[in-house]
C-alpha cells in the first residue's frame, strides 16, 4: 500500500482532568461518575447521542439480580445498584422501562427482564450527563492518543468544528472498539469469536398475537410481563423454542440469523429484533464491516417479510428503527493487569479489589453462576497494562469466550464504568496512577455512591 506522510500541525488544546472516550454503555456511567467525584470530565463520543449499544442492539438489561428463581431457597439480591439503577429510575419517571419485571418463564436464564426504550434512554442519559456537568462531545470522533512514555497525555480527536488535542490527567477508554487503548499503544488482540449484528424496532405488531403465534406451536420459552404504555402486567418479553417452531418459520429465521426474543416497553412494539451476520475478519477491518452493514439491511427487511407471512397480528410490520452501524460483541480485547477467568465467574470468585458484582451469564442455562450468586469484577481487571493512567471498561475486557459471555453484558458494563470513572476521579484529582490508589479509598469512594459489593 503506497503510504503519506501527514504534515505536523498546531491544534488548539482542551484540558480535563478525566477524559472518557466513547459514551456507550459504560462510558455514560464512567463518565457520571467521574464528574460527580469532582472532576472536570469530558465524554467523547461518535455518534450524536449517548447509550452505545444499550440503545441499539440488545434485548435487555442484563442483570441488576443474582439469579434467584432459578435456586430455590436462594436470596433475591439486587447485586448492580448505583448509578446503573439510577438510570433506571430516571427511565421509569418517564415510561421508558418495563421496570425489573420478573421472569414467568426462562427464569433459569434471568431473574427479571429489564427492557428499555431506546430514544428515551438516549435522551434520559443526555440530560444526567449535563446535570452532572460533564462536558459531552457528541459527533466527535476519537482519532488518535498523545503518549509520553507510560502515560497517557491527551487524545486526538475530529469534529465539524475540526481536528483538536484534548489533554487529560486519567483517562477511560469505553468505545468497545478499544480505539483509544490501542492508539496508545496498549497490547490486544481481536478474537474475532462473535456474530456482529443489526438490531431493529418493529412497529406494526401484537404482541399478544405473537405470543398466541408462540403458545400455539407449545414454544414460549421466556415470558415476562411488566409496564408496557403505562401500564403494568402487560408482556414484555418473549422468546420462541426454535425446535418447536414450524421450519417454514424458522429456516429463514436462522438463514438471517433472527433470534426470537423480543422486548417492550410499548403496545404494537418490538423494541428489539436481533439480525446477526458472521464477519471473516474482526470488525475493526472497515471493508469487510461495509459488507456486514449492508448484508444486515438486507436481512432486516427478510425479517418483516417473515413476520408478516408467517405470524398473525404482523401483517402490517414495519422497520421503525434500525442502529446507525453494526453492533458488535467484541472488537479488540485490551490486555489488562488480570483477564477474568471462566472459573473465576462460575466459581463466584470474589477479590480483595472487587469493584462491583455481577450475577448473570448469558449462555444460562448451561452456564450460570455457583448457587445463583455473584462473582466480582476485580479493579486490576480495568487496568490497562503497561499505561499508568488508563483503565478499560465494558466489552473489551476478559479473554475467555464463556467468561466474556458474562462480563460483557450491560449492566456488568455499567458497573464496571462506574468504578472506573470513580478510580480515575480520584487518580486525577491527586495525581497518582492507577495503580497508586489506595483500593480501601476506591471502596469508599464507590459504596458511598450506592454501589453493592459482596466481597466483605
Ligand atoms: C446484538 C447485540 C445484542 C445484545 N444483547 C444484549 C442483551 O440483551 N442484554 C445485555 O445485557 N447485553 C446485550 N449485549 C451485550 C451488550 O449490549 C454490550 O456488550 C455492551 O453494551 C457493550 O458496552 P460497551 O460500553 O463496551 O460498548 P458500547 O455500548 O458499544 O459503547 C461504545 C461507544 O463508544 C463509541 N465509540 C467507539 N469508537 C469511538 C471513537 N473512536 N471515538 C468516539 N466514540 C467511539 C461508540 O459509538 C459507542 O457509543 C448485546 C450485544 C449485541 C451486539
Amino acid at each position: 500500500m503506497n503510504t503519506y506522510v501527514e504534515p505536523a500541525r498546531q491544534l488548539p488544546v482542551r484540558e480535563f482532568d478525566v477524559v472518557i472516550a466513547g459514551g456507550g454503555t459504560a462510558g455514560v456511567v464512567a463518565a457520571l461518575a467521574a464528574a460527580r467525584q469532582g472532576a472536570e470530565t469530558v465524554l467523547i463520543e461518535a455518534k450524536g447521542y449517548l447509550g452505545g449499544i444499550v440503545v441499539e442492539g440488545g434485548t435487555a438489561l442484563h442483570s441488576y439480580y443474582n439469579l434467584w428463581k432459578a435456586f430455590p431457597g436462594v436470596e433475591k439480591r439486587q447485586v448492580v445498584r448505583g448509578i446503573p439503577q439510577e438510570i433506571v429510575d430516571r427511565l421509569a419517571a418517564v415510561g421508558g422501562t418495563s421496570g425489573h419485571a420478573e421472569m414467568l418463564l426462562g427464569y433459569d436464564y434471568d431473574s427479571v427482564c429489564t427492557a428499555i426504550d431506546t430514544e428515551i434512554y438516549k435522551l434520559v442519559a443526555f440530560e444526567m450527563l449535563v446535570e452532572a456537568g460533564v462536558s459531552v462531545y457528541v459527533n466527535t470522533y476519537l482519532a488518535g492518543a498523545i503518549v509520553e512514555g507510560s502515560r497517557v497525555k491527551g487524545v486526538i480527536a475530529e469534529s465539524h468544528s475540526g481536528r483538536e488535542a484534548i489533554l487529560g490527567r486519567s483517562f477511560v477508554d469505553c468505545t468497545g472498539y478499544g480505539d483509544l487503548a490501542a492508539h496508545a499503544g496498549a497490547g490486544y488482540s481481536e478474537p474475532n469469536d462473535y456474530a456482529v449484528a443489526n438490531s431493529i424496532g418493529v412497529g406494526g405488531v401484537s404482541l399478544e398475537r405473537y405470543h398466541e403465534f408462540l403458545d400455539s406451536y407449545d414454544a414460549v420459552k421466556e415470558y415476562s410481563t411488566g409496564m408496557r404504555s403505562g401500564r403494568d402486567g402487560q408482556i414484555v418479553r418473549l422468546m420462541g423454542i426454535s425446535q418447536k417452531l414450524p421450519p417454514e418459520f424458522m429456516d429463514e429465521a436462522r438463514a438471517i440469523g433472527m433470534a426470537t426474543v423480543t422486548t417492550t416497553v410499548h403496545d404494537d412494539y418490538f423494541m428489539f429484533v436481533k439480525l446477526n451476520v458472521r464477519m471473516p475478519t474482526s470488525p475493526t477491518n472497515r471493508d469487510e464491516a461495509a459488507k456486514a452493514e449492508l448484508e444486515l439491511r438486507r436481512r432486516q427487511a427478510r425479517a418483516i417479510a417473515l413476520f408478516k407471512k408467517h405470524v398473525p397480528g404482523c401483517e402490517n410490520a414495519f422497520i421503525a428503527r434500525t442502529s446507525p452501524s453494526l453492533c458488535i460483541r467484541r472488537g479488540r480485547l485490551i490486555t489488562c493487569d488480570y483477564d477474568i477467568t471462566l472459573d473465576d465467574v462460575l466459581g463466584g470468585r470474589h477479590f480483595a479489589d472487587d469493584v462491583m458484582s455481577y450475577g448473570f451469564h448469558d449462555s444460562a442455562p448451561r452456564l450460570q453462576i455457583k448457587d445463583g450468586g455473584t462473582y466480582g469484577i476485580p479493579y486490576r481487571a480495568l487496568c490497562v497494562a503497561g499505561l499508568d493512567n488508563l483503565l478499560a471498561s465494558g466489552m473489551m475486557i476478559t479473554s475467555d469466550h464463556d467468561a466474556h459471555m458474562s462480563t460483557r453484558n450491560t449492566v456488568c458494563c455499567m458497573g464496571q464504568g462506574q468504578a472506573a470513572g470513580t478510580a480515575a476521579a480520584i487518580c486525577a484529582q491527586r495525581g497518582c496512577g492507577t495503580r497508586e490508589l489506595p483500593y480501601a479509598d476506591l471502596r469508599r469512594a464507590l459504596v458511598a455512591s450506592g454501589v453493592y459489593l459482596e466481597n466483605g
